[in-house]
Order: C-alpha cells, then sequence, then structure tokens
C-alpha cells in the first residue's frame, strides 16, 4: 500500500475536518456541517467516512482528507501529507517516493528572508539608515515598537543582499523565487529593494515570508513596493500583523482593519492589538476566512473597518465590505474625523479618543444610508426611493433572511420612510434576493441508478451482477450517470480495482459531483432483493422506452403510407411484450 493510501486509512477524515466544522453525524457513514469554504445558514457540506471525502452541496467543493487540509491551510500536497503525518503520529517514510524538492525549496526561501531580515534591521541601526531612521522619527514611532515589527532598512547600493546569498551559495535561480532578487535582461541580478524602509510580512505562524518597502526619497516610485508572489507568499491569503493579532482578535472578539503597515503600527503602539492590514490589495474572501479561521468558531466575526477618510479610502471600504457581507462578517464602519488616517489619529488625538471613536462606529447600514442621505433629497418621494434603492444590493447580501428583513425595516425607519407602497416594495425586494450565481440546476439521478452505483461500490458480488446484467442494456446509456456506469464497466472489463477513488479519480468533474450524490444519498447496505428490484426497473424502463420508440415509428411509417414496415414493427412491438410477459 502506498504512503498516501496508509495515510488516509490511519486517520479518520471525521475527525481531521471535525477540528474545522462542527459535524453532526446524518447518517451511518456521514456527517454534516456548515461549509468552510462558502459562507452558509444550513449545512449542506457532507463527509463520508467510508468512501473518505467530503462534498459541499451548495458551493460545489469536494476531495479527500489531504485535499481538505491543502485548501484550509493553504498548503501544496506534499506540505498537507506531511502535516496529517506529524498530527497523527503516522510516520513518513524514509525515502519519500513524493518529491521533497518543494518543500526543501521553501526552507531555502524562508531561510534568505530570514538573512534579509538580519540585513536590514542591522542597516536601520547603522550608518547606512540615517535617513530611515529621521523618517520613523519624524513619524513617531518609538524605538521598541521599531523593534517588535521587525522594521528595517534596504541599501541604496544595490547587490548587498545579493552577495549575502551568494556568500551563502544560494544558487542562482532560488534567489530569483525569492522574491528579493531581480534580474537585468543581461542575466545579472540587483537587489529588489533599494534605499526603502522595509516591513517583513510574516505569516501566521510568524515566519517572515515577505516585504513591503516605503520610498523614502520623494521621486521613488512606487510609494510602497511589494515582494510579488513566491512560493511561500501568496498576497490573496495573507493578511499584514495577523500572527501578532490574533491573540488579541480572539479575546476581544473582534478586529480592526486598517488599509497600510504605518496604520497597523501605530494603532497596535495606540495598544489596540486586534488590527491587521489589507496593505493596498483590495480585501479578497481568502484572507476573510483566514481572519475568520484564526478567531475560531466562538466568535461573533464582528469587523470594524477603519479606511482612510479620503475618496478611494472610501470607496476601497465600499468594495470590501460587500465581500465582507457575503462572508457573513458583521461589519461595523468607523469614521475619524480631521482627515487624519488611523496612524495619525492614535498620535494626535490620543488612544483614549481612538477608543471613543472606535465605540461609536456605525453599522455598516447605517453609514451607507448617511451617505446616501447626503447624495439625495429625503424630502422628496424620489430621494427617499433613491436612497432605498442605493441601500438594496448590500442589504440583499446578508446571507440570513431573518437578519436582512429586520435590517430592512431598521433601514427604513432610519431613512424616514412613511409607511406605505415604498416601504412594502423595499421589503419586499430585500426579502427575494437573488439566489448566488454558484447554483446551477440540479441534475437528479433516478432512484434505480443511484441504488445500483452505490450497491457497484460496497459490493463485488453485486457489481458482478449489475454490470453482467445491465452491459447491453440500452436504458444506461440515457442514465444521467452513463459515464459513470461505463466507467466501471471499463475498469470491471479491465480487472482493475473499483473503488470510489478510482472511479472518481477517472471522472469530469460534472460526473464526479454526481458520483458523490449517488453515494451519499445512500443507505448503508444495499439490500440483495433492493438491487434485484432496482435491475428489474432499469430493464422495464428499457423495455418500455423501446415499446415507445416502436409505437412512434409506426405511427410515422402509417402516415407515410409504408404499410408494409408499420407491419413489421408491429410484429416487433409485439415480440417485445411476449418476452416481458415471459418474464
Ligand atoms: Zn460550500
Amino acid at each position: 500500500m502506498d504512503f498516501v493510501e496508509q495515510l488516509k486509512s490511519s486517520v479518520r477524515i471525521e475527525n481531521v475536518i471535525g477540528e474545522y466544522v462542527r459535524l453532526r453525524r446524518s447518517g451511518p457513514s456521514r456527517y454534516m456541517g456548515l461549509c468552510p469554504f462558502h459562507n452558509e445558514k444550513k449545512p449542506s457540506f457532507t463527509v463520508h467516512v467510508v468512501h473518505q471525502f467530503y462534498k459541499c452541496f451548495s458551493c460545489g467543493v469536494s476531495g479527500d482528507v489531504i485535499k481538505f487540509v491543502q485548501e484550509k491551510e493553504g498548503l501544496s500536497f506534499f506540505e498537507a501529507l506531511k502535516t496529517l503525518a506529524e498530527r497523527y503520529g503516522i510516520p513518513m517514510p524514509k525515502r519519500s517516493q513524493y518529491s521533497d524538492d518543494e518543500s526543501r525549496l521553501k526552507a531555502a526561501l524562508l531561510e534568505m528572508h530570514e538573512v534579509a531580515q538580519e540585513n536590514f534591521r542591522a542597516n536601520l541601526q547603522g550608518p547606512a539608515g540615517e535617513t530611515a531612521r529621521q523618517y520613523l522619527a519624524k513619524r513617531g514611532v518609538a524605538p521598541e515598537t521599531i523593534e517588535h515589527f521587525g522594521l528595517g532598512y534596504a541599501e541604496r547600493g544595490g547587490r548587498a543582499l545579493l552577495r549575502l546569498f551568494e556568500q551563502r551559495n544560494f544558487p542562482a535561480a532560488q534567489m530569483e523565487q525569492s522574491g528579493l532578487v531581480g534580474k537585468r535582461s543581461d542575466g545579472s541580478g540587483y537587489d529588489r529593494f533599494r534605499h526603502r524602509l522595509m516591513f517583513p510580512i510574516h505569516n501566521e505562524a510568524g515566519k517572515i515570508i515577505a516585504f513591503g518597502g516605503r520610498a523614502l526619497a520623494a521621486e521613488d516610485e512606487p510609494k510602497y513596493l511589494n515582494s510579488p508572489e513566491t512560493p511561500i507568499y501568496k498576497k490573496s491569503h495573507v493578511l499584514y500583523n495577523l500572527n501578532r493579532a490574533k491573540e488579541a482578535i480572539r479575546k476581544e472578539d473582534r478586529v480592526i482593519l486598517v488599509e497600510g503597515y504605518m496604520d497597523a503600527i501605530g494603532v497596535t503602539a495606540a495598544g489596540f492589538g486586534a488590527v491587521v492590514a489589507s496593505c493596498g490589495t483590495s480585501l479578497t474572501a481568502q484572507q476573510v476566512q483566514t481572519v475568520k479561521r484564526v478567531a475560531g468558531p466562538d466568535h461573533s466575526h464582528r469587523i470594524i473597518v477603519n479606511f482612510d477618510p479620503d475618496a478611494p479610502g472610501m470607496n476601497a471600504a465600499e468594495r470590501s465590505i460587500n465581500m465582507l457581507l457575503e462572508e457573513g462578517m458583521r461589519v461595523r464602519i468607523m469614521e475619524l474625523d480631521g482627515g487624519l488616517d488611523p496612524d495619525e489619529y492614535c498620535k494626535e488625538r490620543g488612544a483614549a479618543a481612538y477608543q471613543q471613536r472606535l465605540e461609536d462606529s456605525k453599522g455598516y447600514f447605517y453609514w451607507l444610508a448617511d451617505r446616501a442621505r447626503k447624495k439625495h433629497d429625503i424630502h422628496t418621494s424620489e430621494g427617499v426611493v433613491a436612497v432605498l434603492q442605493s441601500l438594496l444590493p448590500a442589504v440583499q447580501k446578508i446571507a440570513d433572511p431573518l437578519e436582512r428583513s429586520a435590517v430592512a425595516n431598521d433601514l427604513a425607519a432610519y431613512v424616514g420612510v412613511p409607511a406605505g407602497m415604498v416601504i412594502e416594495s423595499f421589503r419586499k425586494a430585500a426579502a427575494t434576493r437573488q439566489e448566488k450565481p454558484l447554483e446551477r440546476p440540479k441534475i437528479v439521478l433516478r432512484q434505480d441508478e443511484r441504488l445500483l452505483l452505490g450497491a457497484m461500490l460496497e459490493d463485488a458480488a453485486a457489481r458482478a451482477e449489475i454490470v453482467r446484467e445491465l452491459e447491453s442494456v440500452e436504458a444506461v446509456t440515457r442514465f444521467a450517470s452513463r459515464r459513470i456506469f461505463q466507467t466501471i464497466f471499463a475498469l470491471e472489463a479491465a480487472g482493475d480495482r473499483i473503488s470510489f477513488e478510482n472511479v472518481h479519480a477517472r471522472l469530469e468533474e460534472a460526473d464526479q459531483n454526481l458520483l458523490a450524490e449517488a453515494v451519499l444519498n445512500q443507505e448503508e447496505q444495499v439490500p440483495i432483493e433492493a438491487v434485484a428490484a432496482a435491475l428489474e426497473s432499469v430493464r422495464h424502463s428499457d423495455t418500455q422506452q423501446r415499446r415507445e420508440q416502436l409505437k412512434a415509428r409506426i405511427k410515422e411509417s402509417e402516415r407515410a403510407g409504408r404499410w408494409e414496415e408499420a407491419l413489421r414493427l408491429m410484429g416487433e412491438l409485439e415480440g417485445l411484450a411476449q418476452s416481458a410477459r415471459g418474464r
């Protein structure tokens, strides 16, 4: 048995997934829970313990235990394998057939970031770091804060880091993959970050995986330069400062979202630990899911968005918020007066003032309503309609119908809409939210095909019989699941092992979903009588179908005056009826 199979058979998928999802037993070999890959209120995420896979009937994700860990932890296949083996105390084969190249590369890249960090920090303390130190002093960053956040300085020269890597014998290809070294068209390398204030970016475990660099000369563009995506840095998964903030996020049961490195640093230094920064890129669903996971299942998912008060900041806020709502976060907006960003605000007005603004932060919908009220005259009915119309898309994003209608009522009252037609249509529009485009029309398997599929996977004797009986039956070619049947027929003919996994691996995605559905809707052991009945039902439907076809052809022949043909077909129809009776 190869190691992957061994691992999969020695861990219990429901235990592994149960660490991330609250699972409830929903059948002898099934568990259900709320899908960890999309936001839902009613469980459609299913785990099958015999066939060892999971599937969400709402968003469609599915896979085995390794894929689950890969997706949830953002790991490669090999890393997920290793993680599971370590977590469950299963010894990995020494000379694994699974190439360890990827984890070796990642280890080297992490080491290079450590080397870079050491260099940047030393630079900041040394003579070269003068400008950077002045900048930090001007922004009021205390020495202990500089230390706490590991701030540094990348030299002007442009080859310092490159030399360090060369001295330590990192191969050129690896240097490039680290994102810290660029390559000119003549093949020579150079340091990506030059004359910049450096902010190390950590993964959740606290390892440095990337850097952000702020320009120190006015003419240097861009103002902020970030590491490119590398094997250890996936931008869309990482939030700045999450590694330090996670304890506070859990304890305070909230998270403050700011835009920039300096904001996260300034707000933390003022004593608010539960702060993360999106750092220029617009917030992604994965980042939010990471926060939710770090916060834990008992967290109420309160997020306070504290972006810059300028127009781009507000637009970024609106964009992020739509996604936050879809992810089921409870969003509040914190507004700072005086045109100050969060870092400036903490320094100029002090922690108590920031605390006050934090407490005054408005529920997202009221903030949105205020914005809309400023744009429209709510003393006219057109104005009221326009305000409500602009609120509708956000209200419709709330997943929970009860909450949605409560928010709709509150908002109507807040905007000051008199009872009547307008408010009724607003309520109605809010209630009948459109379904997510993800949900496709469902293909329904016939009861008999579902049962036969299940039986073929469970039981070799039943399978042999079913294959023998059905191989030449035409009705099978009209099954929604015909390609699954054909795959099993082919495997059986070739004498290959037939298991859920083996069949699954040979199917297109749509058919994989059908297979999962068949197995998940299946009672445990299919009784032999039920198999016989299903076979009979298929045969019957086959006869039925051929009868219908013959009748149609007979009519057609009669209409065309081809009497001889019509007679022959009638004979066939009669023969069919006889053989059906003879069974
Ligand atoms: Zn899902």
